[in-house]
């Protein structure tokens, strides 16, 4: 348990005077002088803002009740293709479970209770929030700002070095439930898939590879653009997710706006960035154009517009079905 040296120029009965804060993440016990605030200090063991405030879990959440309406839409379509899931199956059986495992055990860094563990502690966290058994977590070194999860089987979660540099933790926590959300809404399988598909779509070597016929019977079906259609749109489902583990909506803005705005982003106002959002959300409800060309350079993305997200998160932040759930 973390002991906060004496500070001399306080008064002895201060320090003298110790309180015991449950956090609210993580459940450890933090010893805190008697003048202590919620969310002035952050927990020694997941170093989340410390606070004992109530806070929401879910262990029975239907993923129904947060899944996204163009999330489902998109899933459906791709459903509707005769033979998708033997032909996805397919392809998942060409590179298969263990060589996804064996590529982050041998090239990342694997979080535990003893590496990283303010790390393990986060997605211990949110594994508890959402009923979802922990995953395996890594941190790979990568310029890119980014996380993934995939899997066939067992699902793996893996968060990119300047991911972690660049947010502080309360947004690390918000990314790693986006994350965990992806297994909770049972996207692993279909979302592996379609990273291999972005991959080997993207290397003219891909002709050469034993499993060329399959790719070229993906495409040929049709599944191929269903899927990265599909890939983008169950993204709004996890920064649903991200927002019922966090239930604070300005983390997830806050962690758009660095994504978007990258090293930038301590410059950039968080007041304006939203009113982009809520503009840029107006202009493609309103505007079949609009929507027409964000689909067309979103089909470049792996995740879709960081403005757009945040704009649909923090509209979702404001229904009846988000406050019925975490009961604000
Ligand atoms: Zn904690
Ligand atoms: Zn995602």
């Amino acid at each position: 348990m973390p002991k906060k040296k004496p500070d001399p120029s306080e008064p002895s009965e201060s320090i003298a005077t110790r309180l015991s804060v449950k956090c609210r993440y993580c459940g450890q016990k933090n010893a805190v002088r008697s003048d202590y605030k919620a969310h002035d200090a952050n927990c020694g063991k997941c170093k989340l803002p410390l606070s004992d405030a109530p806070r929401k879990t879910f262990e029975d959440l239907d993923k129904n009740e947060y899944i996204h309406p163009a999330d489902a839409k998109a899933m459906a379509a791709l459903k509707a293709i005769p033979g998708v899931d033997s032909a996805l199956k397919k392809l998942l059986a060409w590179t298969g479970e263990s060589a996804i495992r064996v590529m982050f055990t041998a090239s990342a860094v694997k979080v535990t209770p003893k590496q990283c563990p303010d790390l393990h502690a986060k997605l211990e966290a949110v594994c508890a929030s959402l009923g979802v058994e922990v995953p395996d977590l890594f941190v790979q070194q990568n310029p890119i700002v980014n996380a993934f999860t995939g899997g066939v089987e067992k699902p793996i979660i893996v968060l990119h070095s300047a991911l972690i540099e660049r947010l502080n933790d309360e947004e690390t926590f918000a990314v790693i439930a986006h994350e965990v959300g992806h297994i909770h809404a049972e996207h692993v399988l279909y979302l592996t898939a379609a990273r291999l598909m972005e991959f080997l779509l993207n290397r003219s070597v891909a002709a050469l590879l034993p499993g060329a016929e399959i790719i070229k019977l993906i495409v040929s079906m049709g599944i191929a653009s269903a899927l990265l259609a599909w890939a983008r749109r169950a993204e709004l489902s996890c920064d649903r997710a991200a927002l019922l583990v966090t239930q604070d909506p300005d983390v997830i803005g806050r962690t758009m706006m660095k994504l978007a705005g990258g090293t930038f982003a301590s410059k950039i106002d968080y007041e304006e960035f939203l009113a982009q959002g809520r503009e840029f959300k107006k202009n493609y409800d309103a505007s079949s154009l609009d929507r027409f060309w964000a689909d067309v350079t979103n089909a470049g993305l792996t995740h879709p517009f960081p403005i757009w997200r945040v704009a649909e998160a923090l509209e979702w932040a404001q229904t009846e079905q988000y406050k019925r759930l975490t009961g604000v």
